[in-house]
């Protein structure tokens, strides 16, 4: 769910952290707050709880937010900035230049979340001190506790946490190699996950109750980041140097964007081998994309009628790139519209088109000396280049 945008950036909600926020709100209403603060009524209880939960996810928003704005003054394109269930995800279009930039995005986000403790922290013991409600200290202190957990849980150095991209930018810094780095903490971030597991599992067979499988769930999201990472790191080290005129089909069969469906399928589709046609204006500028997938879901007696243009991707929808650009830049559009296609544009003129296979294979080619790396889920390079930065 689009919630709005803060500085510019556009804030998702995803629909498990209504679920955490209730049982934040839940445990902080009916045993937190009354075990610190009794003797209140039950609505102020709820009350409490229910500010302190907003203020949780403000703060958690406040630290998602702090990568963004960091990100963005190193040059870094952030596309949008979602809560879920276990924290916030930053999308950024790129990776930082250097050690230096790595270690700033990196380090801001517990470095906010600190501060808040603090901050909070002092708050409770502002009330405290003037023998303000009870209630109020302790939902300030909670809010305190909470923020220094997140502070300390992010600065553990293993990928994909703030830490990891800590201890990534340090061995960067020391090393040299940005990619040797960038797979230790990601090996780092495997251990840690595992790490997470097995203190559930340990939980659950001594008998300590829910908490184990919360320890599991973690364990086992950081597992799978961690992976996800790696395997980016590899597709990356391996794309590096490419430029999009080296993997496109150049000069490929477009089509004007004005025809119908019914001649598409018949001049185009049917007298070619291709399954995505680039389409032109009457002047031959770019003027979309069309897929088969698209077509299809035109039905048959309404191929006379509809124009290709009404299906299909528009200009603005597809992603383009220009012949020189790094083939990694490309890489991150791959999931706009027209499935995975991306249109090479040259001085106004379509020259050429990368689709998903062309990627795969350069990512074939580029590896063929390195058999140990293993890119399995082929149809999601997009996705899997997709740069994020998790807190
Ligand atoms: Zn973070």
């Amino acid at each position: 769910m689009r919630i709005g945008r803060i500085s510019g950036f556009e804030v998702k909600v995803h629909w498990s952290t209504l679920v955490i926020f209730s049982l934040i709100v839940l445990s902080l209403a009916t045993v937190q707050l009354p075990e610190d603060a009794p003797a209140y009524g039950e609505g102020a209880y709820w009350v409490a709880a229910l500010v302190a939960g907003l203020v949780f996810y403000a703060s958690l928003m406040a630290h998602e937010v702090s990568h963004a704005v960091m990100a963005r003054r190193e040059g870094i394109e952030v596309d949008s900035l979602t809560l879920w269930m276990l924290g916030g995800v930053a999308s950024l279009h790129g990776e930082p230049r250097d050690p230096r930039g790595d270690l700033r995005i990196a380090g801001i986000g517990p470095a906010v979340s600190l501060a808040l403790a603090v901050a909070f922290g002092l708050v409770a013991a502002a009330v405290g001190a003037l023998g303000g409600p009870t209630i109020i200290q302790a939902t300030f202190a909670w809010l305190a506790g909470i923020n220094g957990i997140l502070a300390l849980f992010n600065l553990i150095p293993a990928a994909p946490l703030d830490g990891g991209r800590i201890l990534r930018a340090i061995l960067w810094r020391t090393r040299g190699d940005r990619t040797a780095a960038a797979v230790a903490a990601t090996r780092a971030g495997e251990l840690f996950g595992y790490l997470l597991v097995g203190m559930g599992i340990a939980r659950l067979l001594f008998g300590v109750g829910f908490g184990g499988v919360w320890f599991i769930l973690l364990g086992w999201f950081v597992l799978n980041a961690a992976r996800a990472e790696r395997a980016q790191v590899h597709v990356r080290d391996a794309l590096g140097d490419l430029k999009v005129a080296d993997v496109m089909t150049p000069a490929p069969v477009t089509a004007p964007a004005e025809i119908t469906v019914a001649s598409l399928l018949e001049d185009y589709v049917l007298r070619t081998r291709h399954s995505a046609f680039p389409l032109v204006d009457a002047d031959g500028h770019p003027a979309g994309l069309v897929t088969l997938t698209q077509l299809r879901g035109v039905a048959r007696d309404e191929r006379d009628e509809v124009l290709v243009q009404a299906v299909a991707c528009s200009r603005d929808d597809v992603a383009t790139a220009h012949p020189d650009d790094p083939l990694l830049d490309v890489v991150t559009t791959l999931n706009r519209c027209g499935h995975g296609r991306v249109l090479v544009v040259d001085g106004g003129r379509v020259v050429g088109i990368v689709t998903p296979t062309d990627v795969a294979r350069a990512l074939d080619v580029a590896t063929l000396d390195e058999p140990t790396i293993d890119v399995r889920d082929r149809p999601s390079i997009g996705g899997l280049l997709e740069p994020r930065s998790r807190g």
